[in-house]
């Protein structure tokens, strides 16, 4: 197998165009990533030079493929923000020589902010995002000051879902002001990084990412920080999971076992990170056809409750498939700030009652003792 530092080594031929510095003393380069056959690296750019390092990292590229042993190669590279005149240019960080860092378990608080609970999914698809944005309207609803952060690097959808575009101002030094949609902050990588170029995110350099996100922006006082996670359960999850200060995490999952086999990935991953489940949601529970208002379970309607019932979680409520919820959530519109008397809303108000009572340490996070659960 090839080790970091064949890859450092075949990376010292590598050279800037503009300045002749090698990747290496440029300290563009964030760690060298190897698994099994892959390797990844990621190059730190303004986002202004992404043409002209396009050569560079090409040039990388072919290096690290030539090495024996070598099967995938991903060479990115990654623009920490726009270039800004106030903002020092972006690094990565860099420790030579050193494999993916363990993060530190106990994540530090973030300064005013009180609660940072995740919205995290098994997989892709099933209403993370829908669910988060909503969650999120609904407690601020209740006269609470909230925040939420799209986690979600690679595809972000909290500017489509709360109709929010342009980039944050930057207020001092490197801190950006969130922008905000309903009486909600938002920040988004998807507010930082232009639509037409090309960012690809691997490894390290998300981890950086999320961690300015969360610490460089001007949250002010929060009671609560909603934090879209990616979807899924892999290490990026994990990592992100114990690198963010989280009070809690909320599992969204559709009714169907495969679904259910992921949420309960889910379940398994915050346990092993110490994080309080705060519940799971079950979302595209039903259909109700508008014509008829005959009621179809798509999925087998249930499935979730049943779920956490097993895992010894709370349930936070069903919420049905429904068209209307859809159309505003893709037109920025979202149902709870703009329907908040419809019966969508009123599901996502019953979640955010259950979330808020378990926080404030009068809810309904159940306190026997979770079965041993076996992570695969
Ligand atoms: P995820 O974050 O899990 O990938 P999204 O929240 O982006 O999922 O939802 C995926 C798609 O499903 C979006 O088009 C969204 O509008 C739609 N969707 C989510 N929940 C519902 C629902 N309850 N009813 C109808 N459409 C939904």
């Amino acid at each position: 197998m090839v080790t970091e530092q064949q890859v450092a080594r075949a990376l010292e031929h590598v050279r800037l165009p503009a300045s002749g510095q090698t990747l290496a003393a440029s300290g563009r380069l964030s760690e060298i990533v190897v698994s099994g056959d892959k390797v990844m690296v990621a190059i730190a750019i303004d986002a202004t030079e992404a043409a002209a390092m396009e050569p560079v990292r090409l040039a990388a590229q072919s290096a690290i493929s030539g090495l024996p042993g070598v099967g995938q190669v991903f060479v990115s590279l990654t623009a920490d923000r726009p270039q800004s005149k106030a903002a020092p240019s972006p690094r990565p960080q860099v420790t030579p020589g050193r494999p993916q860092q363990a993060p530190s378990p106990k994540a530090a608080m973030i300064p005013g902010v009180r609660h940072v609970i995740a919205i995290a999914s098994g997989k892709g698809g099933v209403g993370k995002s829908t669910t988060a944005c909503n969650l999120a309207l609904a407690l601020a609803s209740q006269g609470l000051k909230i925040g939420i952060l799209d986690a979600d690097i690679y595809g972000p959808s909290l500017p489509k879902l709360f109709g929010l575009h342009g980039k944050p101002r930057v207020i001092e030094g490197r801190t950006l002001a969130p922008l905000e949609g309903f009486g909600v902050k938002v920040m988004s990588i998807g507010f930082m990084v232009d639509e037409e170029t090309p960012m690809i995110w691997r490894g390290p350099m998300v981890m950086s990412a999320i961690t300015q996100m969360l610490r460089e922006v001007a949250w002010g006082d929060l009671d609560v920080l909603v934090v879209d996670m990616p979807p899924g359960t892999g290490d990026a999850q994990l990592t992100m999971a114990q690198a963010t200060p989280l009070a809690g995490a909320v599992i969204v999952s559709t009714p169907q076992d495969l679904a259910l086999i992921d949420a309960r990935r889910g379940v398994a991953m915050f346990r092993k990170t110490e994080v309080p489940i705060l519940g799971i949601v079950e979302n595209m529970s039903y259909f109700i056809a508008p014509d008829t208002g005959k009621r179809y379970d798509i999925f087998g309607h249930g499935g979730a409750r049943r779920e956490a019932d097993r895992l010894g979680v709370p349930f936070l409520g069903e919420v049905p498939l429904d068209m209307n919820l859809r159309e505003r959530s893709d037109t920025g519109q979202p149902i709870v700030a703009t329907e908040p008397d419809g019966p969508q809303a009123q599901v996502y108000q019953e979640m955010a009652r259950l979330v808020w009572a378990s926080l404030a340490g009068d809810g309904p996070v159940k306190m026997r003792t979770p079965p041993r659960i076996i992570f695969e």
